[in-house]
């Protein structure tokens, strides 16, 4: 199997992503000491853009905490397109102690991913080394409880290869991840992919971020923007609208779906936590950030017998 292509506007994408976040944490929209660690840059960026990030990690910490609700920690975390997110680090600040956390993503971006946690000290000392040691490979991370791992997710049998070596265990509730993510993978790949998923865990939790409402002016403009900056949208079909964000999850084996624009789940966040970060920044212009919430989503999907009666609601 072989993806022929210039991957690198894609990959790019988390550059943008890592800064942006940083950019929010730097004003003190949420806290995040690690992140500094990835990313140097922090240039400052638009309101609209803190606030739609600010939004994004809220939104999906509190559809992780409320899979883990159902857990415990007894659950494995399992981050698609990982980035450089930080989630591993926090959980552990916030007692949580998964029994295992996977993160994925191409072999370029875990690289440096490795390279920033092997020569920094606050990172190694968090990463849980009870009966066990941290091994590196130039693209890998080996811990007992935490692995990072390079991959190609369009090919099933790598992913599955890649999460056998990081002792995946498929009867063990598992919640994934994808910020971003799924957008950039050719339909038919993802369809796979859901599906291996699906038929493979006994319990799986899904958390998807990313783009929808795609069909209408706006939308294009946002996809052009992103086609410009070299990015292939392969997987855009499925960003048309929430329906189609749940009908992905469902036609490919998981027994339910719900999905929310972001203008639902910033309107749900705690009403003291919104008055907060609104005091930190004006808008210039707030049409520009309610436009910019009606385009992106997130889905959450479920599968099999633990997960089978959870009602995620967003009030
Ligand atoms: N999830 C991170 C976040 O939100 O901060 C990064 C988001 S970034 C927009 C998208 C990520 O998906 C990039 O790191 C990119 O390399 C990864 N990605 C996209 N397609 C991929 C593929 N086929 N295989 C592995 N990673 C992929």
């Amino acid at each position: 199997l072989s993806f022929h292509g210039d991957e690198s506007g894609v990959i790019a994408t988390n550059d943008d992503a890592s800064e942006s976040k940083r950019s929010c944490v730097k004003l003190g929209y949420y806290h995040d000491e690690y992140l500094q660690s990835f990313v140097k840059i922090s240039e400052k960026k638009a309101p609209e853009i803190n606030r739609g990030y600010y939004a994004r990690v809220k939104g999906i910490e509190i559809c992780i905490e409320k899979f883990l609700k159902k857990t415990g920690d007894k659950c494995q975390i399992i981050n698609l397109g990982c980035g450089f997110d930080t989630l591993y680090w926090r959980l552990r600040d916030a007692s949580h102690m998964v029994q295992n956390f996977i993160e994925l993503d191409f072999p370029t971006v875990t690289a440096k991913k490795c390279y920033q946690i092997k020569r920094n000290k606050v990172l190694l000392e968090k990463i849980n080394i009870e009966d066990g040691e941290i091994k590196f490979s130039p693209t890998d991370l080996h811990a007992p409880n935490y692995h990072i791992v390079g991959v190609d997710l369009r090919s099933v049998d790598e992913v599955a290869n890649k999460l056998k070596q990081s002792d995946v265990d498929f009867q063990l509730p598992t919640i994934f991840l994808s910020e971003c993510v799924l957008v950039y993978i050719e339909t038919a790949n993802c369809n796979n992919l859901l599906k291996w998923i699906a038929s493979n865990f006994t319990s799986a939790a899904f958390v998807n971020y990313e783009q929808v409402n795609m069909n209408d002016r706006f939308g294009e403009v946002m996809l052009g923007n992103l086609r410009a900056r070299g990015c292939n949208l392969a997987g855009v079909e499925s960003c048309l609208s929430l329906e189609t964000q749940i009908l992905r999850f469902v036609q490919n084996g998981f027994t339910g779906a719900r999905s929310w624009d972001m203008c639902q789940i910033y309107d749900s966040l705690p009403t003291s936590e919104r008055h907060r970060i609104e005091k930190i920044e004006m808008l210039d212009e707030g049409e520009l950030l309610v436009q910019l919430f009606q385009h992106y989503c997130i889905t959450v999907a479920w599968n099999g017998e633990l997960f089978q009666d959870i009602e995620i609601t967003v009030e």
